[in-house]
């Protein structure tokens, strides 16, 4: 048989759908992580600090993914975004900025779109955790 039957023709639009879908979330975090590492640069190039606490494993880390750090590079004590401060490892804790003092901010506010590297890494932790899982059920 040749030719598209109505059912086969409505499969079609469907998976084209489902295509363009795929395509507009690729763009979408294409364009998030471009913006994110073109401001992450303009950050770091205008001499600020721009840790981030953020791990995309759990247990690691903490805070968001958008936070970085808003004090000037070199700075002493602990990194900081608005009211959050933390270390080197990540943990971060609530410690409200004193009223006379200024919010330390970057003009740029990053998406929470994972870097490429900690896509991976959430997912080899993920399947690492579903391996257990299915280990244990066993
Ligand atoms: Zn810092």
């Amino acid at each position: 048989m040749t030719g598209h039957s109505p059912r086969s023709t409505v499969l079609f639009l469907e998976m084209d759908q489902e295509k363009e879908t795929e395509m507009k979330t690729r763009l979408h975090i294409w364009r998030k992580r471009f913006t994110n590492r073109w401001y992450d640069l303009r950050a770091v190039l205008a001499g600020y600090c721009n840790h981030r606490p953020y791990s995309p494993v759990p247990g690691e880390g903490g805070g968001y993914a958008h936070w970085r750090c808003a004090l000037r590079r070199g700075h002493e004590g602990m990194h900081r975004a608005r009211n959050y401060v933390w270390s080197a490892n990540g943990r971060t804790s609530y410690l409200p900025v004193p009223n006379s003092q200024p919010m330390p901010r970057q003009p740029w506010d990053r998406s929470m779109t994972l870097t490429r590297r900690q896509d991976r890494r959430r997912e080899r932790w993920l399947n690492r955790r579903y391996a257990e899982m299915r280990a244990s059920r066993d």
